[in-house]
């Protein structure tokens, strides 16, 4: 763990020591994680990730934290908060590219501010672009597999891979980076041109139902 902190700190890759997990899932319950890494950027976490292979040390990634629950021993290793990444979104004709570490209501917003439709099912949930893609998710009738194209991560054998949407076995809450320990950096959305006015009323919609639940 020495060497791993030492080569972070050539890299100015952020981390803390015994940071506390509680504050970064919904539940607000877990102990400290032994090293808490925060890339801000793809390149860092993909070292902070090799880091970790090269040197042995046991990692959890961790997006939005609104589906995991921490143990209250914490965690003997690193997280690695794939949610401080610099949120960028890229918006060309009616395809949208954003980060892994892009809040899906971040993402929700930027389709309606460019009146493009598909998205609203997602406007809610409380996670991350890498936390939805991970486990399909969904909402109201849709799912992320209806509006994901293609996915970039990095492979659990070091490269950088981009891989149509048909190729991750999306089904009920579940990919295939549940299986193969891939790191999702980015995701594409083909979405369809709509009229601003409807789509902000769907989203409003679907908010007020989680709401009143
Ligand atoms: C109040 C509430 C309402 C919810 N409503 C819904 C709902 O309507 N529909 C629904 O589907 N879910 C719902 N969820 C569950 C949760 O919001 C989703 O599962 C969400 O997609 C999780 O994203 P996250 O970023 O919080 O992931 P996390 O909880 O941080 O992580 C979940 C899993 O994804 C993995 N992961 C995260 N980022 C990456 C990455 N970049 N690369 C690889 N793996 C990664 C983690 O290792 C972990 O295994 C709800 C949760 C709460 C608390």
């Amino acid at each position: 763990m020495e060497r791993f902190k030492q080569k972070l700190q050539a890299a100015a890759i952020p981390f803390r020591e015994n940071e506390p997990l509680a504050a970064h899932c919904t539940f607000k319950i877990g102990g400290p994680a032994q090293l808490f890494v925060m890339p801000e950027n793809e390149q860092q976490l993909c070292s902070a990730v090799a880091l970790c292979k090269e040197l042995a040390v046991r990692y959890y990634l961790l997006g939005n934290g609104s589906n995991i629950l921490f143990a209250d021993e914490g965690f003997s290793g690193v997280v690695i908060d794939v949610s401080a990444l610099d949120a960028e979104i890229a918006v060309e004709d009616t395809v949208l590219t954003a980060g892994a570490g892009v809040r899906l209501a971040a993402l929700c917003k930027a389709a309606l501010k460019h009146g493009l439709s598909g998205l609203e099912f997602a406007y809610g949930i409380p996670g991350t672009v890498g936390g939805a893609v991970y486990m399909n998710a969904g909402a109201y009738g849709g799912e992320m597999k209806d509006v994901l194209t293609t996915v970039r991560y990095l492979a659990a054998e070091g490269e950088v891979r981009e891989v149509p949407a048909a190729e991750l076995d999306l089904r009920y809450r579940h990919s295939i980076f549940e299986e193969n320990s891939g790191c999702i950096l980015s995701a594409q959305f083909h979405l369809q041109p709509g009229n601003a006015a409807d789509i902000r009323a769907k989203m409003d919609e679907l908010m007020a139902k989680r709401v009143e639940k």
